[in-house]
Parts: C-alpha cells; structure tokens; sequence
C-alpha cells in the first residue's frame, strides 16, 4: 500500500515536467499534483483504433492514421512559403506531408526508407491529398498500442500553454505515470449500493477510462459516472445543508394566525388572492409554525402578485410579537415596496418605514431607536438594512426581493440580526430553469406562483424596424387618444457611457418634437437624475400628467401604472431577453388591451433574432428563462459565480438536466428516509469530512 499522499505529490516530480512546465500548468490550468492531473480530463476522444490505406482517403475525413515510409524529404518556396515536403507512400499510393514550422529540426531526424505511423487531417489540394503538421513517429520506437491502434483523448490545452511545449503529448506521457499510482490509492466516493445500481465502474476504473479508454462506449461510462459523482456531492451539500439546518430546533415559531392578519386578510385586501398565491402562503404558513428556520424562495413571473405574499408572511411575524423586514435590490424598488406596502396598510395600525443610504441622519435615529424598542413593525429599504447599527428588537421575518442580485454573505448577515435567526423569504421574479433553480437555490425549499390573477389580457408583441417610426408615433397617438399611456425604453449599458445617454436624448427630442405641448407631455427618466428629481418625474407619470415617459430601465424593476399599456423597446436587440421579458412586465397590468413594441435596427445577428422572436411567440417567463440559459449559458447568469456550480467541470447543466435531477431525487430519497439510508449517509459524510465539504466539486476528492 503506498502513502496515503502519493496523488498530493508535486507534479514537477513527473518525467518531462520541469518547473518552468509546471509553473504553467498551475497557473493555466490549476494542477499541481499528481491528483490534479488525474481529474484534468479529455475534452474529446479521436479514434486511432484503426489504420487506413492511402488509397481509401478520402474528402472529408477528420483525421486519418497510416503506417508507411517516407521519402524525398525537400525544403521548397522562400519567405512564408518556405515549407518542407515528404512523400509519404504505403504500396497503395502516395500522399504528401507538409511542414510550415519547425522545419530544419524535423528534417534533421526523418529517416527516409524507415517504416513510420502518421497520424492527422488529410485535406485536397490540388488532385492529390496532403497532411500538414502530422504526428509522425517511427514505428519501431512506438508504443505497442500505436502499433494496434488506441482511442486518443484530446486534452483542451491552451493555445499559450501548447506555445511553450506543453502538448497533448506532454499530458499523455503525465498520466501515464500517474494512473499507476492512482491504481493503488484511489479510494471509493460512491457507496457501494449507488455504484451497483447504477452499474458505475468502480472509481479507478472509471478514471482509467476517461484518459485511456479502450472503447469510446467505455469513456462514455465513465464520463456518465463522473457527471453523476459531481452533481450527487453538489445536490449533497445543498440539500443537506437546508436539512441541518432545519434539524435545529431554534427557529421562530409564529403559532398563530392573530389579528393583524385576519383584519387584513378579510377586510383590507383588495382582491381575492389567485391559488397559486393561496398554495404559497400555506407552504410559507406550515413551515413558519415549526419552529425551525424557514429558508424559502418564492418564483413568480412579473405581475404574479409575489409582494403580498410577503406582506401576509410579514403580518403572521406581528401577529406573533415579532418585526419583519424586507430588503429589495435598488431604491426604487425599496421604495415602490415601502409606497405600495404602505398604502395596503394605510387603514392599520402597523408602523412601517423606509430606510436608505439617503435616509437623513436625524430620521435614521429616530428610526433606529424605534426598531431598537420594538416601536416599528415592519422596515423596508435597501442593504442598508444589513449595516451592523441597524438592530431589531425581535426580528421575525427577512424577506429579500430580486435574491440573486445579493451575495449569500449579505444574506447571512441577515440572519445574524437575530437569534434564533429570523425566517428567511426569498422572492425573485426572473424566472430561472428548474435545473438552474435547484443549483442556485437547493439549498432553499422552493415555492411557485405559478398563474397571474385574473383579468390580464396577452399583451400583444410586435417587432418593427427603426425605419418606420411614422407608423409607430402614429399608433402611439391612437393610443393616447384613447386614454393610455406610454413607456420608450432605450438602452443604458453603463449609465456613465456617453453615447448611450445622448441617444437617449436624441430620443426624447424626436418624441417630444413629434408629440407637442400643450396637447402632450413627456417625461424623461435615467439614472443620473437626482433622486427627489426621478421621484418627481416618475409621480407625474404615475398620476396621468404625462402621457409618454421616455426612460432608460429604471424602470425595470416594480413600477405599478396601470393605465399604461404600451412598452416601446428601442434597440430592443441590445437587451438581454430577461430584461426584455421585466420591461414588457410593466405593461398589461389594467384591463385594457396592451401591447409591447420591440423596436429594432436593421442589421439583427441570429442571437438577437431568436431572442426578439422568442418574446413575440411566448409570455411565459420559464420559456423565456429556458432560452435565455441556452442563448448564453449558465456562466452569464447573475449570482452564479457565489453558486458554487459554475465550478462544475465535467456536467452541463443544459445537457444533463436528467442526470441533475436524479442525483437530487436519490439525496432527498435518503434525507427523507434516514434510518434506511443511515450507511449511505455516514459513507457520504466520511467522504465530505475527509475533503472538506466546501470542495463540493469531486474534482478535489483523491
Ligand atoms: P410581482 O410578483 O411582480 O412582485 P406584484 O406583487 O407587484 O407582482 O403584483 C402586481 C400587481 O398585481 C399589483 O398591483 C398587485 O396589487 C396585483 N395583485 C396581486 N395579487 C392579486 C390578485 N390575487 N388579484 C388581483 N390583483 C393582484
Ligand atoms: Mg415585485
């Protein structure tokens, strides 16, 4: 038995690795031992399993492998087209090897005459085939299984890396001399009764198989049990993470439904909740009443009425001699809850305020000290909340709107406000695809509105070219004479950059040339406005004094007008498809007919294209969600950098969604029935114990 530590060796240890290598290997590709190099795997295989006569090349094949001799090795052409040229022939015909680099120190050891296996793309050129830069070895000093033919795997090496020797050579000769040691000290990850189950080689095995195996159906094996491993200890940590924590039997326990509920449930709100909304508050409802730590994310699209779901959490918290709070991403968005929360409570007498980082000083201690004394039940405002001089007497309830937009460690510091902690509400309204939920949140317990209240219409999606603004001032005129009004939204990558504002600007003189006082009124509003200044701008569009309101997206999240029923998207081409699914989520909130204008230029790339058509085709924000990830992949996604998941290595969340949620289904099959899976789990936590259960990756587990 070898040391325990023979994969935590130094890879500069390795034949044909020196410093200078390794150095780079570290830097580039983060391996640094033995045990780095094993879980470096092969981004694809090519099939060596056979050779070819030069007589069956043909157009069009990848690659090809031939054994022959060479001969009348020549140096031709001067300048860039100096290369060398051998001829390369098997008895049943010749073909042509060509070199542009490297040329005098290839020349310097071909052996004409010698029989050699040449391995690479053949391409046509000139009525006959040639290789350029094949791999060419003599054939009496290959290895015996190039001789027979083998599966080659391809390791992704970049070009910067290959441009300072260290080819895909140079990692097949590393492993071969680890995947011995590998043989020896490589222990089991999975319990016994997975591996059998799922008929998953044992790990060595497996390994061996990725860097040489001798099928491509065997590296497929292996590469399946490797997916697996990966998102089985990722599902893992998650979901038993939200079980520890909910094991602890700390939480606040809000027993009853009390007065401030009932009064408001029965005589304040203003419409009959939908059943989505009925079912999430139940599922809010039988976790709160446990005394456990609630860890719940709320999903509903735009409009699904997530904010009094809230609310009547909140209101379960004071019935139960506690405060709340709820934390939102930007100040307007604070500040829309804190107007609209406000105003549903207007008739009780629950204390609610707002604070901000523009919360004057002298207001902000008055506030503190009522929070301090229990004075104030609910407080809403920005992260601002989580500054270490905001203190509660008794905080119930956390709820944290737009949740990916916060880091976890905000999040925690949340939690830290209170002991036991408060129960945490997390409400996010960019719809996410499921497999991305259950990685970004798998460690909440996850509810869905999933059905908007009633009486909304469809709002119609319409894509027209920047060239016929004649037809759309003149739809906006009909509209306006029939009472509506507008939003035009332009684009605003960074509010800082010039020309964006000055396009805005262009846009708002065209609209208010083409729509004139005293008849029309615009208004206008970015994000370098004042904030008393937006307010202003935004209250006389609210309460009807202007008709168009030109903006950049602050006005993406929250805002609530009713009576305006048209989304005019300039550039809506240079919007990402979650905005563009916000911004039209703005609209169709009345009982009139409403429409979403996606405004584009003339030259639109395929991206573009699908994601302009995709808004015209569907409404539903988990299909929109679902392209979007396809459009841009997971890397893109807000949050996933803290997720832990863009660390996956050999899994997809797009291609593997089937594999993700049965890793899940098997750890929540255990976590629910732990006496029967007792060796299961042991087995697994030993595991994590030994590698540290912040390594969710199998990378790191030897
Ligand atoms: P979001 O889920 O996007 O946060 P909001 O909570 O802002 O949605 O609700 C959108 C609008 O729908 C608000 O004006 C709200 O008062 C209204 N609303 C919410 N629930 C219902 C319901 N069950 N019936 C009718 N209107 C509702
Ligand atoms: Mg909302």
């Amino acid at each position: 038995m070898l040391a325990a530590g023979a994969l935590d060796q130094d890879i500069t240890y390795l034949k044909g690795i020196g410093p200078t290598k390794a150095q780079l290997l570290k830097d580039n590709l983060g391996i640094s031992t033995y045990g780095d190099f094993l879980f470096f795997f092969p981004s694809k295989y090519l099939d060596r399993s056979r050779f070819w006569t030069i007589a069956e090349v043909e157009e069009g094949m990848p690659f090809v492998q031939l054994k022959g001799k060479i001969h009348q090795p020549e140096i031709i052409g001067d300048g860039k087209k100096r290369r060398l040229r051998v001829a390369f022939s098997d008895g049943t015909g010749t073909i042509e090897l060509v070199w542009f680099q490297y040329i005098n120190s290839i020349l310097k050891n071909l052996k004409p005459g010698e029989q050699y296996v040449v391995f690479g793309r053949p391409a046509f050129y000139r009525f006959s085939f040639n290789i350029a830069h094949p791999e060419i070895e003599l054939l009496s000093l290959a290895k015996p299984e190039k001789v027979e033919g083998f599966i080659q795997p391809v390791y992704a090496i970049p070009e910067k890396l290959k441009s300072r020797g260290i080819d895909n050579q140079v990692l097949i000769r590393a492993l071969e001399q680890v995947l011995p040691l590998a043989a020896k000290s490589l222990s089991e990850t999975l319990p016994d009764s997975v591996v059998q189950a799922w008929k998953f080689p044992p790990r060595y095995e497996a390994l061996r198989s990725m860097h040489r195996p001798a099928s491509f159906k065997d590296a497929e094996i292996a590469k399946r049990r490797f997916k697996f491993e990966e998102l089985f200890f990722f599902q893992y940590n998650l979901v038993r993470q939200n079980k520890l924590a909910k094991k602890i039997d700390n939480g606040v326990m809000f027993a009853n439904i009390g007065e401030h509920f009932n009064h408001f449930y029965h005589n304040l709100l203003p419409f009959e909740l939908t059943n989505a909304q009925k079912r999430v508050l139940k599922e809010i409802r039988s976790d709160v009443r446990q005394g456990k730590q609630m860890n719940r994310l709320v999903q509903g699209d735009v409009g699904s009425g997530k904010t009094v779901v809230a609310l009547l959490t909140m209101l379960m918290a004071i019935d139960n001699g506690y405060q709340a709070c709820l934390m939102a991403p930007t100040e307007i968005l604070a500040r829309q809850h804190f107007l609209g929360i406000s105003e549903l409570l207007k008739d009780s007498p629950i204390n609610i305020a707002f604070l901000s980082g523009s919360t004057k000083q002298r207001e902000r201690k008055q506030l503190l000290a009522d929070l301090e004394s229990g004075q104030l039940n609910i407080l809403i405002g920005t992260h601002a909340l989580i500054e270490p001089q905001v203190k509660f007497k008794a905080l119930g309830l956390a709820v944290i709107d737009e949740q990916h937009r916060f880091g976890v460690e905000q999040r925690a510091k949340l939690w830290e406000k209170s002991t036991p902690p408060p129960h945490i509400l997390v409400m996010t309204a960019t719809p996410i695809p499921r497999t991305l939920a259950l990685s970004l949140y798998g460690h909440l317990d996850q509810s869905l509105i999933d059905e908007l209240p009633p009486g909304r219409k469809p709002i119609k999606t319409i894509m027209m070219s920047q060239d016929e603004q004649a037809r759309l001032f003149y739809f906006i005129r009909q509209q306006i004479k029939e009472g509506r009004q507008i939003y035009m939204v332009y684009p605003l990558i960074e509010e800082s950059e010039k020309s964006d504002m000055k396009d805005l600007y262009a846009g708002f003189e065209a609209v208010a040339a083409a729509f004139p006082v005293p008849e029309f009124h615009v208004s206008i509003v970015h994000g370098k406005l004042k904030a008393d200044e937006k307010e202003q701008e935004m209250k006389r569009f609210v309460d009807g004094h202007t008709q168009i309101m030109v903006s950049t997206t602050v006005i993406e999240v929250g805002v609530n007008v009713p009576n305006a029923s048209v989304m005019v998207i300039e550039n809506a081409e240079r919007f990402g498809l979650s905005q563009l699914h916000q911004l039209r989520g703005r609209v169709g909130r009345g009982a009139d007919q409403s429409y979403c204008i996606l405004v584009h230029g003339e030259k639109l790339g395929n991206d573009a294209r699908r994601r302009l058509r995709t808004m015209v085709e569907t409404q539903d924000g988990f299909k929109i969600a679902e392209v979007d990830f396809e459009l841009r992949g997971p890397g893109d996604l807000d949050g996933t950098a803290q997720s832990g998941f863009a660390q996956l290595s050999v899994a997809n969340l797009m291609t593997d969604q089937d594999l993700l949620i049965k890793a899940r289904n098997l750890v929540l099959e255990w976590m629910d029935n732990e006496d029967r899976f007792q060796q299961e789990i042991q087995f697994v936590d030993r595991i994590i114990a030994k590698h540290g259960s912040a390594k969710n990756s199998f990378r790191n587990i030897s």
